[in-house]
């Protein structure tokens, strides 16, 4: 599938990324291969960071791109690490259909890895919105 544009990512890291899928296999492990670049989900209340309040950045684990800061993380109650806000400019965002419901679908826009989905008008907090992520497809890079 060829890359939609989306707007530039100010920080972007210096690795280079794999340029195929056998090449992301290598790099991932079997859980995050299946969520990052299938569009898996993980299941409810089994992430690493559902209930995390450490400080600190959450990045992409497939490239490290930066994605969410930890000040926008709260408690939905749902089972996946929820953001009411990502970074601007790291999310693209793709209309989903499946299991019979109209969903958006959030991806990493530097490497094109499935995070999760964004759900919008729920009231959770002042933003409205809630991005509800795999805890596997981020890493937490503690703030100091
Ligand atoms: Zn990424």
């Amino acid at each position: 599938m060829a890359p939609e544009k989306s707007s530039p990512v100010t920080e972007i890291p210096t690795e280079e990324l794999p340029t195929s899928e056998d090449e992301w296999r290598v790099r991932l492990n079997p859980e995050e291969f299946r969520v990052l670049r299938e569009a898996g989900t993980e299941r409810p209340f089994t992430g690493e960071y559902v209930d995390t309040r450490t400080p600190g950045t959450y990045v992409c684990r497939a490239c490290g791109a930066a994605l969410f800061e930890s000040g926008t993380k709260f408690d939905s109650h749902c089972g996946w690490p929820s953001f009411d806000e990502a970074i601007p400019g790291v999310i693209r965002y793709i209309e989903d259909r499946s299991l019979g419901m109209v969903r958006v679908e959030v991806r990493c826009a530097h490497c094109d890895s499935h995070l999760g989905h964004r759900f919008d008008g729920e009231g959770y907090t002042p933003k409205d919105a809630r991005y509800c992520i795999n805890s596997v497809s981020m890493r937490l890079i503690p703030a100091g």
